[in-house]
């Protein structure tokens, strides 16, 4: 190939993601509790956790990045060993908790780490005028347009937010309760992750006094872009603790952050949470900052900063409401 046309082809490929836009973007975002180093490192995180391959089934090299992001905050692993073959790939790292607040109830993380198998994360690019990550392919009729938004948004804004919240408070040695980190497989095909823990590793939910998932796409049934946050949680459990402290913690954080939220019925019973033992408080999770469901997926860095900045705040004050509701 000659050397004009070569050039031109890699960066037309280059093209598709502009780095320099994405950390622009990330530069622009509103946040209230990362600078910005933060929104770049979190916009960059989505980046490399999105061009791991790993549909249902397939997790391993996802599985083992996060793992390795997880050690670097003090997690350690959860053994999950047992003699079945083909187990899903899961992953389960627990942070200890400091201080007063050792003995705390857990809290839950939850995300999952599979893509749907049809997903093109190679397609991966960014919409500078909007500030999305989009398909490239998405205007392609009949082509899946998933990158793999759905969830790897969901696992980085759990792990943007622990970074956060390792770099802010933990460092100092301030008290926290346990955190508890589950990133299951094969959630996309019947919730297999979830029910394998449930079914042959119970003692990993012990403890547990919350549990929080982040899954779902933001503008299925809802006001988007008016609403930017959304809980989904039953009438009933929104009454309730743990999960109306929960609503305070995102209704004053909504109102810091200058961002509409709401809360839905729609979704209950869809997700990792629906499998985890009914002695787990998981009747309330947040949607992920993917729109679109399975295709023509976008995610928005402004998006992305919001949420991981929600669950710093849940992170930093959810025993309280656990407190409350004792
Ligand atoms: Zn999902």
């Amino acid at each position: 190939m000659a050397g004009l046309a070569c050039v031109l082809v890699t960066s037309l490929l280059a093209g598709a993601l502009d780095t320099n836009a994405v950390r622009a973007a990330a530069t622009a975002a509103r946040s209230v509790h990362l600078d910005a180093a933060a929104r770049i490192a979190a916009a960059e995180a989505f980046i490399d956790l999105v061009r791991i391959p790993g549909g249902s089934g397939s997790e391993h090299a996802i599985r083992a990045a996060c793992q390795q992001r997880l050690s670097e905050l003090g997690a350690r692993g959860v053994p999950l060993e047992g003699p079945w073959t083909n187990a899903p790939v899961n992953l389960a790292m627990r942070i200890d908790g400091v201080g007063d607040l050792a003995r705390h109830p857990a809290l839950l993380l939850n995300a999952h780490l599979d893509t749907l198998v049809i997903s093109s994360p190679e397609h991966l690019s960014f919409d500078a005028a909007t500030g999305d990550f989009f398909h490239a392919k998405e205007s392609e009729a009949g082509f899946p347009s998933s990158f793999g938004g759905d969830d790897r948004s969901g696992v980085c804004v759990v792990l943007e937010a622990l970074r956060q919240v390792h770099r802010s408070t933990w460092t100092q040695g301030r008290p926290h309760p346990p955190v508890l980190v589950l990133l299951t497989g094969s959630e996309e095909i019947g919730l297999r992750g979830a029910r394998h823990l449930a079914r042959h590793h119970p003692g990993v939910f012990e403890g547990v006094g919350l549990s929080i998932t982040v899954d779902g796409p933001l503008d299925y049934e809802t006001a988007y872009p008016k609403e930017r946050l959304v809980a989904v949680v039953s009438e009933a459990d929104a009454g309730r603790q743990p999960y109306s402290g929960v609503l305070g913690i995102l209704a004053a954080h909504a109102g810091k952050a200058g961002v509409g939220w709401s809360r839905s019925e729609v979704g209950l019973g869809k997700g990792d949470f629906a499998a985890f033992p009914s002695t787990t408080p998981a009747g309330l999770h947040f949607r992920s900052p993917v729109r679109g469901w399975h295709r023509r997926e976008r995610v928005q860095v402004q998006d992305l900063v919001h949420h991981v900045d929600l669950l710093v705040d849940v992170i930093a004050q959810w025993h309280r409401a656990v407190e409350r509701g004792k």
